[in-house]
Formats: C-alpha cells, structure tokens, sequence
C-alpha cells in the first residue's frame, strides 16, 4: 500500500492462476486484461503477469495477474510463482474429470506456499462445452465448500463470467486488507 497518491490509497494486489494443463488458465487471463481468446494458443513463455485495474470504495485497485506460461506441465510451479500472492484461482476444465480431480493437490500447493491469508476461487472452466460436461456444477460446488473457496463457472471462449470471477477475487482481498 502506498500513500503518495493525492486522490488517496493505492492498492496493489497480486493473484495467481493455477491448475492443470490446457485448462484454459492463460486464456482467463487475455480474456479477461485484454478481451482476446486464442484456439490455438500454446504455452506461452516469457508473459509473467498482466495488470488489470478496477475501482472498489471509489479507490483504485491493480491486480497483477500471474500466469504460469506452462510451468505446470512440469509440474513445477516455481514458489516464486506464489510468493506474495494474496489471490488465486484455482482452476479445471468442466470437460475433463482428471482436471478436477487435480484441484485437491493445487490447493495443498498453495497452502504450502502461501505466508497469508489468500482469496481463492475454484474456477470449472470450459462451461460453454456443457454438451461434453464431464463434472457436474453440484460436484464444483460441493468441493468449493468443503475447502471455503468461492466457485464459479466460466467459459474464456464466450466470455461467461470471466471478469465476474475475477472481480470477485479482487474484492474479497480488498475486504480481507481493509
Ligand atoms: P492453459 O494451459 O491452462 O493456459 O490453457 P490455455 O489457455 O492455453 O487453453 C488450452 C486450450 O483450451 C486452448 O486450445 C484454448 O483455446 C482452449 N480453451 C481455453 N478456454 C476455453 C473455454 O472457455 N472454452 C473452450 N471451448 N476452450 C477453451
Ligand atoms: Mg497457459
């Protein structure tokens, strides 16, 4: 937090997106700092974070966004990747069990990683598949529960919910700091 600003505080806040492979983490994110979606897009190395802004209680808050660019098909995120990190989605993709299965061990992940409290959102992405839906909203929501975290469906391709979910993050750190 930093004080110089005239018009007040200034919030800076740092949220990681995890999750398996192909889930759709970095699509999340240029839908939801840039409104682009890519078919194709490939793991894309060198893009660390994207900073995004919103306005809460007439206050400026910035988002900076991480992205793993493919670390996880290593699996080995890096704690640098969390250090820090006050936010996170965790994500899979609704068409995929094995994807939802996973979100146990990134959520033991994250705890391991992270020195404070952390907004976290379980994110089913991939909701426009719904005709290929291999993990129901009830089991989403369920496990949501079970470990506190908010849950949302979302889709980066048609855009459903995209930035409701990650303004949802954003406003639960702003309420868990001020
Ligand atoms: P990451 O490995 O988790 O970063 O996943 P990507 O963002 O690279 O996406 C993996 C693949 O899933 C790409 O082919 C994307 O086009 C596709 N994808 C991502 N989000 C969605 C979505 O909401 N719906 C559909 N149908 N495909 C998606
Ligand atoms: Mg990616």
């Amino acid at each position: 937090m930093d004080s110089s600003d005239d018009e007040g505080e200034e919030y800076l806040f740092k949220v990681v997106i995890i999750g398996d492979s192909a889930v759709g983490k970095s699509n999340l994110l240029s839908r939801y700092a840039r409104n682009e979606f890519n078919l194709h897009s490939k793991a894309t190395i060198g893009v660390e974070f994207q900073t995004q802004s919103m306005e809460i209680d007439g206050k400026e808050v910035k988002a900076q966004i991480w992205d793993t660019a493919g670390q996880e098909r290593f699996r080995a995120v890096t704690s640098a990747y969390y250090r820090g990190a006050v936010g996170a989605l965790v994500v899979y993709d609704i068409s995929r069990s094995g994807t939802f299965e996973s979100v146990t061990r990134w959520l033991e992940e994250l705890n391991t990683h992270s020195e404070t409290t952390v907004a976290r959102m379980l994110v089913g992405n991939k909701c426009d598949l719904d005709n290929i839906r291999a993990v129901s909203v009830e089991d989403g929501k369920n496990l949501a529960e079970k470990h506190g975290l908010f849950f949302m469906e979302t889709s980066a391709l048609d855009s459903t919910n995209v930035k409701t979910a990650f303004e949802m993050v954003i406003k639960e750190i702003y309420n868990n700091v001020s």
